[in-house]
């Protein structure tokens, strides 16, 4: 029995250590939601409990096992390639991104115009 695409990320966050009233605020849903969906990725795993559902997960090549970093413009881009709402620490790292890109930008503009001036 395959996993669903909304059971496999349900799995990937509890993967990446979140709880799940974490789990549920990222996926716009109540923790009541949660617990449900982890429960059938158990049972469809033939795993005793969440940790050994996502050890057999990385195991059967479902879930990515490596560390997945989160906060940052990379940690962003990888939820989006991954068709994924980003969560808020990669929200927050992409907004400090985007500030930054934006300020580097403004200084070269002006480093120019002193110049030209
Ligand atoms: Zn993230």
């Amino acid at each position: 029995m395959s996993l669903t695409a909304h059971e496999l990320r349900v799995l990937d966050l509890v993967a990446h250590g979140y709880t799940h009233e974490e789990i549920a605020r990222q996926l716009f849903t109540t923790p009541k939601g949660i617990t449900p969906t982890v429960n059938r990725a158990m049972r469809k795993l033939g795993a005793a409990n969440a940790p050994h559902a996502v050890f057999l997960a990385c195991q059967a090549g479902l879930l990515d096992g490596r560390p997945r970093r989160h906060g940052d413009h990379a940690g962003f881009a990888a939820h989006r390639y991954r068709g994924e709402e980003p969560c808020e620490a990669c929200w927050e790292g992409e907004r400090a991104y985007r500030r930054g890109r934006k300020a580097a930008r403004k200084a070269a503009r002006e480093a120019t115009e002193a110049h030209a001036a």
